[in-house]
């Protein structure tokens, strides 16, 4: 019997039992160092968005990274030359074909995307190479930051991979001798051979997989390591090309953001949720890992995890809709709470995005209740409030205001007082009594 231990732990070492017994599946043999891995060897590690760890099983086994490698780099060629750049070289559509295809835009010779080896040679060229900073210490660099410590090249699986390499070799000639390749065929793929070869366990792949789904900021040490847009664009072309050409059947039943390598390491991202990742080297036709798909798969149903499923769906934003009469305040003399009942209030909480920041200005937008002559939006309770839903309140605040609405707001954090894009700032006060006292001041005060 197993010690007791939390629910997430409880839930891995379930998947662990359920499917280590599965013994479906071909190691990849195409260098003798990935044949010699253990078919037995199964790990799962995830990490959640505060930087919690939880695995069971294999998930400190060293491995070679592969093809798990792709996102990352392709995260690193964004980072320096931006998506119109890259776009230019490598496009993001997804293929339908094996990783190794010859998958070519028709006409102009672009790889279709940056997951399958075409376009991850094509993107690692793209990675500028200088005296100072060689382009493979910058991948290097780039793919330790993303898992939080530095990470080692297996000298033996590079070899092998450089040694019987002629169909990425292959390949890399194709696209030059069609247009898109902006440097040498043979150094492109020597750096791609070596960027496969880098060397990582279950847990350093859940770290750089929750990375991605932080919006580029490593959970474990804070370390920004690319733009918040860039995880994103990262993210969209795992869930669209990710799994080569078993992508669509799995973004429609497994619903994550994935990426597979040929070692048996395999990356799961719920974007601002968590990063999972399996090791398991029996692999399907498709290239992916088999006990890693049923695992992750099966992980995702049980917790509601599909991207589509909701995402992130807010709990209640608006908790009520009241009139000052009823603040929990000491007893006010007749006049003063007389006046208070002429004050409406919006009562906000937690975090405002767009969704919660309409469902607000909805509720701003609601008729007075009988009597009252102003609105205050109370925000005592919000935890934090995004760029758009700032933006979408203040304007909203000042439409009501140019309707001849009287309104103010508690904001004690003072997120709402600085003037928008037309130089309107609502009346922010620290305290709801305060925005109630302004609000329903007679005009005389
Ligand atoms: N080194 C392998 C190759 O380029 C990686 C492929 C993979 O992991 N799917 O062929």
């Amino acid at each position: 019997m197993s010690a007791a231990t939390d629910a997430v732990t409880e839930a891995l070492r379930d998947l662990h039992s359920r499917f280590a017994g599965v013994d479906e599946g071909e190691i990849a043999d195409y260098i003798p160092q990935l044949a010699l891995a253990d078919p037995d060897a199964f790990g799962l590690a995830l990490i959640s968005m505060d930087g919690h760890r939880y695995s069971i099983g294999d998930a400190e086994v060293p491995f070679t990274i592969q093809s798990v490698s792709k996102p990352f780099v392709y995260a690193l060629a964004l980072s320096v030359l931006g998506l119109d750049e890259v776009s230019r070289w490598v496009n993001a559509e997804p293929s339908g074909e094996a990783f190794n295809a010859i998958s070519l835009e028709r006409g102009t010779g672009r790889p279709d995307n940056a997951m399958v080896n075409a376009g991850a040679i094509v993107t690692t060229a793209l990675i500028p190479d200088t005296s100072r900073t060689p382009r493979f210490e910058r991948i290097l660099d780039c793919l330790s930051r993303f898992a939080g410590r530095m990470l080692d090249v297996d000298e033996q699986v590079y070899a092998s991979e450089a040694y019987t390499g002629d169909r990425n070799r292959a390949l890399a000639y194709l696209i030059r001798s069609t247009g898109p390749l902006p440097v040498d065929p043979v150094a492109a793929v020597e750096t791609y051979f070596r960027q496969c070869s880098v060397r990582v366990t279950a847990m350093d792949l859940a770290a750089m997989a929750a990375t991605l789904a932080h919006g580029g900021v490593n959970p474990l040490n804070g370390d920004r390591v690319v733009a918040e847009s860039v995880a994103a664009q990262v993210l969209a072309v795992m869930a669209t090309c990710g799994m080569y050409d078993a992508s669509g059947d799995w973004l429609l039943r497994v619903g994550l953001p994935a990426k597979s390598g040929v070692s048996g390491g395999l990356i799961a991202a719920g974007p601002a949720r968590f990063g999972l990742a399996t090791y398991s080297p029996l692999l399907d036709p498709a290239g992916t890992s088999v006990r890693g798909h049923l695992a992750i798969g099966s992980l995702s149903q049980r917790f509601g995890l599909h991207l589509m499923n909701n995402p992130a769906l807010p709990g209640s934003t608006v908790t009520g809709v009241t009139t000052a009469e009823d603040l929990p305040v000491e007893p006010a003399g007749e006049r003063e709470s007389a006046r208070r009942g002429r004050a409406a209030i919006v009562t906000a909480q937690g975090a405002l995005d767009f969704t919660a920041a309409e469902r607000v200005l909805h509720a701003l937008d609601e008729p007075e209740p009988e009597g009252t002559v102003a609105v205050v939006l109370d925000l005592l309770r919000v935890t934090d409030i995004d760029t758009v839903a700032r933006a979408m309140l203040r304007s909203g605040l000042a439409r009501l205001a140019a309707d001849g609405r009287r309104t103010a707001v508690a904001d004690p954090d003072g997120r709402l007082r600085e003037p928008g894009e037309d130089g309107v700032a609502p009346h922010c006060f620290a305290t709801l009594e305060q925005a109630v006292a302004w609000a329903t001041r007679e005009p005389a005060d």
